[in-house]
């Protein structure tokens, strides 16, 4: 395991949602866990007036998202652990402000002998991120004179291409690259993580991984909640920008990359760049019009309760054209792919929750038990990302008795099975990854800018035509019409 060397972590937006609910849980996992360094302080800062005291009673000692996390022996160990924390104040007027936290960092490294080595977390809305940086630089918190100095920023990261380019642009301004680490959480799950090992430690799956005998991929994000109490932020977001160009393009460019050298960073992040510049970006109308599908929720009945249609929600506009449903076909341009379809989609209020992948084998081109009940349907190896997260394979298995008749079988991994100690959460993973200095599961520029590329003209397209937005009753499993995008290769429904 990687050394985590003392170290002060600085939480911009430290009265936010994220950092209540997934930051301080994750600091104290990693706490209670002994991953900490001896030496370790979390400063929180935002606009809200709060004390230290205040910040840790909101945080910790009166979190109920620590306390749910937590059983009965843990409990004592939260008063040490909120000693670790303190708050500084900022105003609106945020360049004067950072003279001052300057100088409370300084302090603070002194007394708790944090080795001047810095993680700025940056939890605010994506408006502030440049303004921070920059004046995060003006006081020379960039500078790696003495310890070392890393920014993680939070996802949107962008809203186009263009929006995208300028972030990375004025980051650099006031960071190096390899400072910076850019989070996309789904990137911290161990399912997502395994995608890499089943590919590449296994010799069983990776002369199969390809064009020849990959019949088609399908990869499904279904939620069974709606928007819940976000319709404002959704409603200018939508599907396609919130979950496929941040995880499911990061999901895709695990399934589809080429084996890296080794499992350094850069070498991950290099194969991960080029399979996501292989996806053969769609501008023209007509391939546009036939291979995307946008919809939304209706209002429906759900074991007898009525729920709202998306455009009833609270916050969202009332003639909306947002997703809440987004389902792509799409291929790569490289030897390993080409022709091998991809469906992917991604949508809000379905029957359930699961993120899976799903391999779709051809069938065996002779096939001698092609009457005995083998479907062409029979070889997938899904990969189940959440919840249940494991691996199963459906195949043929002959039924016992006189002559051949084959019916379906599964083999079934469930990846929690195999954790003798608590799987660590994605932020848990993610933080303590950056703790070390280990960029391998955070996005790169050049990546993030690539998956834009991707998605943009499609956003374009949804935007400037008369593309239908069509509409699915909340609890089923997208419109009608979707299945037409995958028709030919089965249908598209669980
Ligand atoms: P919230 O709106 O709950 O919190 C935003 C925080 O930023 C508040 O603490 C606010 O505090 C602070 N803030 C606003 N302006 C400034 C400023 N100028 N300087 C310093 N702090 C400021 O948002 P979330 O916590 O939900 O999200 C934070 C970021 O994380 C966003 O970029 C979001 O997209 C991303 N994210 C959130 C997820 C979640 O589950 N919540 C999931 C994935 C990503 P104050 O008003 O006191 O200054």
């Amino acid at each position: 395991m990687n050394k985590t060397e003392n170290q002060m972590l600085v939480i911009f937006g430290a009265s936010g949602d994220l950092t209540a609910r997934k930051l301080i849980p994750a600091i104290f996992a990693l706490a209670r866990d002994g991953y900490l360094p001896e030496n370790f302080v979390v400063l929180g800062a935002s606009r809200s007036p709060w004390s230290d005291e205040e910040f840790r009673e909101n945080v910790v000692t009166e979190s109920k998202h620590l306390r749910e996390k937590i059983d009965e022996s843990q409990k004592k160990m939260i008063t040490g652990f909120a000693d670790r924390l303190f708050y500084h104040e900022l105003s609106d007027d945020q360049d004067s402000d950072y003279g001052p936290l300057k100088k409370r960092i300084d302090s603070l490294n002194s007394e708790h002998h944090t080795d001047s080595n810095y993680i700025f977390y940056l939890s605010t809305p994506p408006s502030v991120y440049g303004p921070i940086s920059k004046n995060l630089h003006q006081q020379g918190l960039h500078k790696e004179d003495e310890g070392w100095r890393r920014l993680i920023v939070e996802k949107p990261f962008g809203y186009s291409l263009e929006t995208a380019k300028k972030l990375n642009k004025s980051l650099h301004q006031y960071f190096k690259e390899p400072q910076i680490f850019r989070i996309d959480h789904y990137l911290g799950k161990e399912t997502v993580q395994n995608l890499l090992v089943t590919r590449f430690a296994n010799s069983i799956f990776e002369p199969l991984w390809n064009r020849n005998y990959i019949h088609h991929i399908e990869i499904t994000n279904a939620e069974s909640g709606g928007v819940e109490k976000r319709g404002g932020y959704y409603d200018k977001s939508g599907a396609l920008r919130d979950m496929f160009q941040s995880h499911l393009m990061q999901i895709i460019a695990f399934v589809i990359m080429e084996p890296p050298l080794n499992s350094n960073a850069e070498q991950i992040r290099d194969e991960k760049l080029k399979a996501l510049k292989s996806l053969r970006v769609m501008t023209d109308p007509k391939v546009l019009h036939d291979n995307t599908i946008r919809a939304q929720y209706i209002s429906s009945v759900i074991d007898g309760e009525k729920v709202k249609g998306y455009r009833e929600e609270a916050d969202v506009d009332p003639e909306s054209k947002t997703e809440t449903y987004a389902a792509i076909k799409f291929f790569v341009d490289n030897w390993r792919w080409a022709e091998v379809p991809f469906y992917v989609r991604t949508a809000k209020r379905m029957p359930t929750k699961v993120t899976e992948v799903v391999i779709h084998f051809k069938t065996p081109h002779h096939q001698i038990f092609k009457d005995a009940g083998m479907s062409n349907k029979d070889n997938k190896l899904i990969i189940r990302i959440q919840p249940d997260e494991g691996i199963l394979i459906k195949f043929g298995v002959k039924v016992p008795g006189q002559g051949f008749k084959v019916e379906r079988a599964n083999l079934d991994f469930y990846y929690s099975g195999l954790a003798e100690n608590h799987v660590m959460e994605a932020y848990e993973r993610l933080l303590l990854d950056a703790m070390q200095g280990d960029a391998t599961l955070y996005a790169r520029a050049d990546e993030v800018e690539a998956a834009w590329a991707f998605v943009d003209p499609i956003l374009e397209y949804w935007k400037n035509s008369d593309a239908k937005v069509h509409g699915y009753s909340a609890g089923a499993w997208g419109p009608e019409n979707a299945d037409s995008l995958i028709d030919g290769v089965g249908m598209w429904r669980n």
